[in-house]
C-alpha cells in the first residue's frame, strides 16, 4: 500500500506543489476568502472530486466516496495579515519555492497542508482507498480570529457527520493530541459620572477597578508558580474606560482577561474564580462574544469560551494515525500537543467528534516574518493523509 501511495503522489507531485505555491500567492483574510474558496472548489472539480459544496458561510467541501466510516481533513484557509512587506526576503505572497521550501505568507499555517489533503483526496480515489469511507476535505474559513466557528458550520450546515476529524494545522509531522483551551473575559466596572472638578460628587470606575486589577495580578503569579505544561494562564489584557469627555469622572471602566485553559476546566469552574475576582464589588463579568461577517455576507459570532482538548494515546484514531505513520516512514511518530488554539474546539468539544492533529509545517513559522514550509512535509503529509483512511477501524 505505500509504494502505490508514494508512486501515486509521486505522479502528482509537480501538480501539488504548483498548486500549494498558488494558493499562498492568493491573499485570504479572515473574512475574505472568496478567491482562495473557489480556487479550491475549481481544483477539485478538475481533480474530479465526487462533490464540492461551497456552503452558506464560504468553506469549501470536497466530497471522495460514500462509505458509513467518515472521515473529515480540516485546513482553515485564511490567514493573519502582513504588516512588515519590506521585511520578508521574499514576497510574502510570491509563492516561491526555493531551496526545499515553500516561502510566503501561510505557506505553514497552513496552506500546505491544505493542498496536500486536496491532492491525497484524489490519491485516495486513484487507489480505491474510499472504500467502505467517506473522506471530506474541508478548507474552512475564518479561523485565525473566530477559532472553530468555520468548521463547526462546516459540519452541521452541510449535516456531514463525520467520525474522525484530522486538523491539519502544522505540527511537523507530529501526531498531535490537543491543545491548551482559550477564553477571554470582560469584566464591566460601573461608577457615577462627575464633572471633574468635583469629584466626590462622582464614583471613579478606574479606581473601583483597582481592587479587580490586583486580585488578576495576584491569581495570574500563582498560577505561574504550578509545573509548565499543567498550568492555566491569566492575563489582563486590556482597559477601557467611558467618560462623556476627559474633564469628566469616568462612568465605567471595562477590563479584559485571556485566560489559558487546562483540560477539564469548564464554563461552570471559571465561573467560580471570575465570582472570586469581583466578590464584594458592584462589578459584572461576561463571556466575551465577538461578531464577524463571512465573505458570503453571514454573520458569524464567537462565544470566547474554547475548552482544551486531547484524544488518548490509545484512542483507536490515535492508534490508526501511529500505524499509518509507522507504515510510511518506518518508524515511531513523535507524540505531541499544540501550544496554540485550532479548530479542533469545535470538532473535539461542540460537537465531540474524536480529533487528532497532523501537519505539514512549522508551528514556529505561523504568523512570522519569512514564514515558509519545507516541500518535503507537503510531500509527505498528502502520503499520510492519503493512507491513512485504510488504518481506520
Ligand atoms: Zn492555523
Amino acid at each position: 500500500m505505500k509504494t502505490r501511495v508514494e508512486k501515486a503522489v509521486q505522479a502528482l507531485e509537480a501538480r501539488l506543489l504548483a498548486f500549494a505555491s498558488e494558493l499562498v500567492q492568493i491573499e485570504s483574510l479572515t473574512g475574505k476568502e472568496e478567491k482562495v474558496v473557489r480556487r479550491i472548489a475549481a481544483e477539485m472539480k478538475q481533480l474530479s472530486y465526487d462533490r464540492v459544496i461551497i456552503d452558506r458561510v464560504g468553506n469549501v467541501i470536497g466530497v471522495i466516496g460514500n462509505g458509513p466510516t467518515k472521515l473529515l481533513f480540516d485546513s482553515h484557509v485564511d490567514h493573519v495579515a502582513v504588516h512588515d512587506p519590506e521585511a520578508w526576503e521574499l514576497p510574502p505572497y510570491g509563492g516561491v519555492i526555493n531551496n526545499g521550501n515553500l516561502y510566503g505568507r501561510a505557506a505553514s499555517d497552513m496552506k500546505a497542508s491544505a493542498a496536500a489533503t486536496v491532492y491525497a483526496g484524489v490519491v485516495i480515489k486513484q487507489l480505491g482507498l474510499d472504500a467502505g469511507k467517506t473522506i471530506y476535505v474541508c478548507c474552512s474559513v475564518m479561523e485565525e480570529d473566530y477559532d472553530g466557528e468555520g468548521l463547526y458550520h462546516a459540519i452541521v450546515d452541510n449535516s456531514l457527520q463525520p467520525d474522525y476529524v484530522v486538523i491539519c494545522e502544522p505540527s511537523y509531522l507530529r501526531v498531535t493530541l490537543g491543545h491548551m483551551g482559550r477564553a477571554i473575559y470582560k469584566i464591566t466596572v460601573p461608577g457615577i459620572s462627575a464633572h471633574g472638578s468635583a469629584p466626590e460628587k462622582g464614583v471613579n470606575a478606574i479606581y473601583k477597578a483597582q481592587q479587580i486589577v490586583a486580585r488578576v495580578e495576584q491569581l495570574a503569579k500563582e498560577y505561574m508558580q504550578r509545573p509548565a505544561g499543567e498550568r492555566p494562564s491569566l492575563a489582563l489584557t486590556k482597559i477601557e474606560s467611558t467618560a462623556v469627555s476627559l474633564n469628566a469622572i469616568p462612568a465605567s471602566c471595562t477590563l479584559y482577561l485571556d485566560r489559558r485553559l487546562i483540560p477539564g476546566e469548564t464554563e461552570e469552574s471559571v465561573a467560580q474564580e471570575m465570582d472570586a475576582l469581583i466578590a464584594g464589588t458592584d462589578a459584572t463579568w461576561e463571556i466575551y462574544e465577538a461578531e464577524c461577517t463571512s465573505w458570503t455576507g453571514e454573520t458569524i459570532t464567537l462565544r470566547s469560551f474554547l475548552p482544551a482538548w486531547e484524544i488518548g494515546r490509545e484512542h483507536p484514531l490515535t492508534k490508526s494515525c501511529i500505524k499509518a505513520y509507522k507504515e510510511l516512514l518506518g518508524q515511531e511518530p513523535q507524540l505531541y500537543k499544540w501550544t496554540f488554539s485550532t479548530n479542533g474546539v469545535a470538532t473535539a468539544n461542540r460537537l465531540g467528534i474524536p480529533t487528532i492533529g497532523f501537519g505539514a509545517g512549522i508551528e514556529a513559522m505561523a504568523h512570522k516574518t519569512n514564514e515558509y514550509c519545507p516541500v518535503s512535509d507537503i510531500v509527505t503529509a498528502c502520503q499520510f493523509y492519503s493512507l491513512l483512511p485504510a488504518y481506520l477501524p
